[in-house]
């Protein structure tokens, strides 16, 4: 109930949740109540969390941020949500996105922008990140106590760096996509976002795990993620890349950095430069590869199986007007450079460039990965921006994602987490990155940078 308050007393300024399942929460926690009486509670009995609107939920409107799914009630549940319910997780609503995750600000959102709850200032009304920026805010603001996000090139990592929360994105193949409006194939993964580390460990513990129903979901034991925290640092090898240190990082950061340097080595840790040549290719690889996918996976809102629907005079006609009314602008941007990159032509010379670069940057990580145990470096270039900020050229909102696509274009696992402020008392993250499937590890350092 103190949460459902605090969800109708914020919602309606800063707009974290598309829809709110009040009702269906107080049943779900009536039903852990009486489990508890009996000595039956699931781990995460009774906690209530906001659920990403990209997860199908059975019987629950799920739009992805986007008009064109405005009247969509999946006739399924996705099963990394199907996990958490059956852990006992309370569902308070559907969280805020960018329209279908594409997005670092939560501003192409076709429900409105969700506001941080964190001010600067100067009064100026801040982004929470993006895409999973709902998500991001309604944690922050205490009206849940976690919440899903997925992360597709940094849409966990940096709305958790906006808001001054935790969360990872675990290795590819860790939590099941099944039931997940599809972004780009290749790299979306679920994860948690939380208070804390342990928190987020918590959560991954109950989320992932092998599911025949995602060709890509991997067969591996899941590990006992929280125990993990516990683990502390000592005798690890700790990797800094020298090509993270790009040009106009704020100070602060670079400042942060240091910081956590310094509190992994005074716990234990030994700290090792290393290179990752191919970084600087992160971004132009990621912006092809990512709206190539997309492009293929939105072909099916077409108006004729489901979502929303404009008529025509005949059947492409419908296509045309059912997509042009349904999707917003950067989804249309996404499709166009997707399209242009896979055509007959412009493939061999994009996206199958990119997808050799592709390799080339998965080669870094493993090779860096023979000598440290993990990787250290920022989460963002910098602290949240004012709403309204970075909106007249696309290009400069996707240089916020330099640090964060890399592990997805690898695979690897990679968290946030909140360190410090910036000079006008707005929070920062660090983040850290693993090997594939080595969670542990990352919530190892993680919970020692805490
Ligand atoms: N900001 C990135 C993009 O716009 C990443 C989004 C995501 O991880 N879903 O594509």
């Amino acid at each position: 109930d103190a949460h459902i308050s605090a969800v109708e007393a914020l919602n309606p300024r800063l707009n974290a949740f598309i829809t709110i399942t009040a009702d269906q929460a107080r049943a779900q926690a009536r039903a852990a109540d009486a489990a508890r009486a009996v000595g039956n509670a699931p781990a995460l009995s009774g906690i209530p969390i906001a659920m990403k609107d990209l997860f199908c939920t059975e019987g629950v409107r799920t739009t992805a941020g986007s008009k064109i799914l405005e009247p969509f009630i999946p006739p399924y549940e996705s099963t990394v949500s199907a996990r958490l319910k059956a852990a006992g997780a309370v569902m308070l609503g559907k969280a805020n996105l960018d329209e279908f995750a594409m997005g670092s600000s939560n501003i192409t959102s076709a429900y409105g922008a969700v506001e941080n709850p964190w001010q600067r200032d100067d009064g100026a009304k801040l982004v929470p990140g993006g895409s999973s920026g709902g998500s991001a805010a309604a944690v922050a603001a205490r009206m849940a106590m976690g919440a899903t996000g997925t992360d597709t090139g940094g849409s966990i990592r940096q709305p958790a760096s906006f808001t001054g929360i935790a969360g990872i994105k675990p290795t590819y193949g860790r939590c099941s996509r099944f039931g997940i409006v599809a972004f780009a194939s290749s790299l979306d993964q679920a994860g948690p976002m939380a208070r804390t580390v342990e928190d987020c460990a918590i959560l991954l513990g109950a989320m992932s795990g092998f599911d025949e129903r995602d060709s890509t979901s991997a067969d591996r034991p899941v590990p006992d993620f929280r125990a993990a925290c516990a683990r502390g640092v000592q005798g690890l090898r700790i990797g800094i890349p020298r090509e993270y240190r790009v040009d106009g990082m704020a100070p602060e950061i670079e400042t942060l950095w240091q910081s956590g340097i310094d509190w992994l080595k005074r716990a234990g840790a030994e700290i090792i430069d290393v290179s990752l040549p191919h970084t600087k290719y992160g971004l132009p690889v990621y912006y092809i590869v990512a709206p190539a996918e997309a492009s293929s996976n939105l072909a099916r809102y077409d108006g004729v199986r489901f979502g929303a629907r404009v008529d025509g005079a005949d059947l492409i006609d419908l296509y045309e007007r059912t997509r042009a009314a349904g999707f917003g602008a950067e989804v249309k941007r996404r499709i166009m450079i997707g399209t242009y990159v896979l055509s007959a032509g412009y493939y061999d010379a994009y996206y199958l460039r990119a997808q050799k670069v592709r390799a080339l940057m998965l080669r870094d990580f493993n090779e860096a990965f023979a000598t440290v145990d993990a990787i250290l470096t920022p989460t963002a270039p910098s602290a949240a921006f004012a709403i309204g900020e970075k909106m007249d050229d696309p290009v400069t909102m996707y240089l916020n994602d330099v640090f964060t696509v890399p592990s997805n274009l690898a695979g690897v696992p990679a968290m946030s987490v909140p360190a410090g402020l910036d000079a006008r008392g707005l929070p920062l993250g660090l983040q850290v990155i693993g090997r594939h499937f080595d969670e542990e590890t990352v919530f190892a350092v993680s919970a020692t940078l805490e």
